[in-house]
């Protein structure tokens, strides 16, 4: 097992996607935090893995909450004495039309999405650079890379993730932590059950895999970034899209 005893905080980590990040960490000997904006959502999920014994426990907070991350991170750290590893996975949607999006589905993607991720990194820095070590994996989207109509919000906070990923990979990388993104494509999950049949569609028809990805596809290469095998890779952004972006 590559992650043996490693201390791992998944954001949005009871359901989805994240959920599935918990399960292939912990698959691989991972200790696991898991941290929703509800703490009952949080405990039914860390309860699924302890009945099978993996040792979990969850934390609330709202990751756009600055005072919200510095309490689940120290916690975390009290708890599980360290942090190895940072999922930022949290994220949220709200489309609309550019010209019909209104100020708050724009500022609260943004600060979910983007400041949520630089919460989270910034919260974990000090106590990963004292370890000398650590692995930060940002969920970022191929929407992020490509624009998407009606995500103005959800793209640019994407995008967003992507230029943080580099900038914390610089300037993280002399004490031995790197920082990595995924960007996920078309993913069969809750987020993508609100898609229109037409979209959902559109893009298959442009996914040359012709299938849409699974919460599995994107665990395993997010488990590659968090393990040993990518101790020479940093500020990258993995594209899980079936080859939708090249
Ligand atoms: P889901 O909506 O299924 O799950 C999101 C999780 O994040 C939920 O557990 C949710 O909690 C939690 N969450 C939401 N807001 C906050 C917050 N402010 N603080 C803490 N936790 C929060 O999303 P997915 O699993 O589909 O997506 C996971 C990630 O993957 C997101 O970053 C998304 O942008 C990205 N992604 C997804 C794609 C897809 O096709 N599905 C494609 C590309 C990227 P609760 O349930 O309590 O609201």
């Amino acid at each position: 097992m590559k992650l043996e005893g490693k201390v791992a905080i998944v954001t949005g980590g009871a359901r989805g996607i994240g959920l599935c990040i918990c399960e292939a960490l912990a698959q691989e000997g991972a200790r696991l935090a898991v941290v929703d904006i509800l703490q009952e959502t949080a405990e039914e999920a860390a309860e699924g893995f302890r009945a099978r014994g993996i040792e979990s426990q969850a934390f609330a907070a709202d990751v756009a909450n600055v005072e919200d991350v510095g309490r689940m991170v120290s916690e975390v750290v009290e708890a599980f004495s360290g942090v190895d590893i940072l999922v930022n996975n949290a994220g949220i949607t709200r489309d609309n039309l550019l010209i019909r999006m209104k100020e708050s589905e724009w500022d609260l993607v943004l600060a979910v999405n983007l400041k949520g991720t630089f919460n989270c990194i910034k919260a974990v820095a000090r106590p990963m650079m004292k370890a000398r070590s650590g692995k930060i994996v940002n969920i970022a989207s191929v929407v992020g890379v490509m624009g998407n109509a009606g995500q103005a919000n959800y793209s640019a906070s994407k995008a967003g993730v992507i230029g943080l990923t580099k900038t914390a990979a610089k300037e993280l990388a002399a004490r031995n932590i790197t920082v990595n993104a995924v960007a996920p494509g078309y993913i069969q999950t809750d987020m993508t059950e609100k898609l229109s049949a037409e979209a959902r569609d559109a893009f298959l028809t442009a996914i040359p895999l012709r299938r849409p990805g699974t919460p599995d596809d994107v665990a395993r290469v997010v488990c590659f970034l968090a393990g040993p095998d990518s101790a020479y890779v940093t500020g990258q952004t993995i594209n899980i899209d079936g080859g939708l972006v090249m």
